[in-house]
């Protein structure tokens, strides 16, 4: 059996309030290496707490994280922010692209503040903006390109490093349909060629998309059957 990428064992989040709130409860979740799930609930069923939590920018407070086969609960936050950076590649609702920037200088920017080889950057970030369908766009500002084209500089962005996990929050939430249907084609593509994707939505159309779906009501997780 190989380690999978995803194992929260228990994993509780209480955030001091009185009374106390219980954002996530018993939380158990594995996510092997090249599966795509989705995570889908209603505001406030705990979709936030759960990413920052996968994400490694909320610590549980009880319960075990262990992230490609590393215990993550003990880490300090130097120790959970080079492993975030070396793992995890984050797309977001908004795209975060800089305006006076070429689309290939954008995906170039994950590796500005990291430690990760920096040799042939722009290279590989043209071959990340391919890798999306989006080689023909290098040059191009963000303003210059549709919503959906936005969201795949970010996704290439966030592959630039070949992370562990490509971690998704709401990553169509900003887009019509033709341009969300346009992104969750390229998480199909990626999904064949073995990227592990975990998207969190509250999108039912969304989630139907992914392999193997999850969902979050009250904090607490169950996996969905899949029916065709
Ligand atoms: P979602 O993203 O699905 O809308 P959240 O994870 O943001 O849900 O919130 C889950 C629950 O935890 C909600 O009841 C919310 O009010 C509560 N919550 C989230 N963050 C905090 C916080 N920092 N302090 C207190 N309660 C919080
Ligand atoms: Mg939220």
């Amino acid at each position: 059996m190989t380690t999978p990428v995803i194992r929260l064992d228990g994993v509780s989040r209480v955030f001091p309030a009185d009374p106390p709130v219980h954002a996530l409860t018993d939380v158990r979740l594995s996510v092997a290496h090249g599966e795509y799930v989705s995570i889908v609930g209603a505001s406030g069923s705990g979709k936030s707490t759960l990413l920052n939590t996968l994400g490694l920018l909320d610590k549980p407070t009880s319960g075990s994280y262990m992230l490609d086969g590393l215990e993550t609960v003990g880490l300090n936050d130097r120790e959970r922010t080079s492993l975030r950076g070396s793992r995890i590649g984050f797309v977001f609702q908004s795209f975060h692209l800089l305006g006076y920037r070429s689309a290939v200088d954008n995906v170039a920017m994950a590796e500005l503040y990291g430690k990760t080889g920096r040799r042939n950057r722009l290279e590989r970030a043209e071959q990340a903006l391919e890798q999306v369908g989006l080689g023909h766009r290098a040059g191009f500002r963000p303003d210059k390109l549709s919503g959906g084209e936005r969201q795949r500089v970010a996704i290439a962005r966030a592959l630039l490093g070949r992370p562990a996990l490509l971690l998704c929050d709401e990553p169509t939430g900003n887009l019509d349909r033709a341009n969300t249907s346009g992104v969750l084609d390229l998480f199909d593509e990626l999904a064949a060629k073995g990227v592990t994707l975990v998207v969190i939505t509250h999108d039912e159309q969304v989630s139907r998309r992914a392999h193997r779906r999850v969902r979050i009501e009250d904090g607490r997780l169950w996996e969905e059957a899949l029916c065709a």
